[in-house]
């Protein structure tokens, strides 16, 4: 089935590679126009090229959201080029893994502020637009680690379990106005995330416990994602838990 989204405007965070990036693209084959949010203009770029072959006239952001302004920027610019915004995928984030011991707490500050207050700030951003319109969806991205908390990751389950409270308090604010929120909880997906990982004893235990498995691809959350924002709108999936086979924890 196709033109599923036909005349809905979506915006993707992070969506210079990895789960994003996928997410844009699934988005727009089912017929949505896209803008799309990074810091990699060049990437964006690439991505805005495939975007536009599918018909999605797609809208570069560049923007670093680990600022708010940013991220409430990219909300606005969004309406003001397609006139609305109706899909909001907050999927940017960044993986800290080291031992609370040992953890720089610079590093943790720039992710609490990327996966947790801009995420905060976009769909803030978002939602006045939509309570007048009583259209609306918001995406966000957490992990199997906002609903499982390991050793190594004590930062990323924070903002991860953060995200999960966060969207469920917000979808009770405002199912009313015919708002859904969604919350996508991956495990172990085949992305540049892990590349990011600075403390390397903890790089190179999560990338060997990735070896271990057959991971889910980027596309996986993409059509998960998909599946969600292609309901009939009485219908809000609330949570989405998924894991690789062959992942246990
Ligand atoms: P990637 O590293 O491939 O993608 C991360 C995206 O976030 C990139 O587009 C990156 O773009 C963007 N980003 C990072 N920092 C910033 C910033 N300061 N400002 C703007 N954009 C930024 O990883 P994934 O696709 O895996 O990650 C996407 C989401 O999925 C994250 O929230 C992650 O926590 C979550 N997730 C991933 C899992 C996995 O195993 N991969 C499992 C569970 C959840 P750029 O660098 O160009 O700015």
């Amino acid at each position: 089935m196709k033109n599923r989204l036909k005349d809905r405007i979506a915006l993707v965070t992070g969506a210079s590679s990895g789960i994003g990036e996928a997410t844009a693209l699934a988005l727009a084959e089912q017929g949505a126009k896209v803008a799309i949010a990074a810091r990699r203009k060049d990437r964006l770029d690439l991505l805005a090229a495939k975007l536009a072959g599918l018909g999605a006239e797609p809208l570069v952001l560049v923007a670093d959201l680990a600022l708010e302004a940013e991220a409430q920027r990219i909300v606005k610019e969004t309406e003001a080029h397609y006139g609305r915004l109706d899909i909001l995928v907050n999927n940017a984030g960044v993986m800290y893994l080291e031992p609370v011991a040992e953890a720089d707490l610079g590093r943790w500050r720039h992710m609490l502020q990327l996966n947790v207050l801009s995420l905060i700030a976009s769909t803030q951003a978002a939602l006045a637009g939509m309570r007048v319109r009583r259209d609306g969806h918001v995406v966000n991205i957490s992990s199997v680690a906002g609903r499982v908390a390991n050793p190594n990751a004590a930062a990323y389950a924070a903002t991860k379990f953060g995200v999960v409270g966060f969207s469920e308090s917000l979808r009770r604010e405002v199912y009313k106005d015919n708002i859904r929120v969604s919350v996508i909880e991956p495990g172990m997906v085949d992305t540049e995330l892990r590349d990011h990982v600075g403390h390397e004893a903890s790089r190179r235990a999560v990338n060997a416990r990735a070896g271990e498995m057959r991971q889910l691809q980027a596309e996986d959350i993409a059509d998960t994602i998909l599946f969600c924002v292609t309901r009939p709108d009485y219908v809000c999936i609330n949570e989405v838990l998924l894991r690789p086979t062959d992942q246990e924890r």
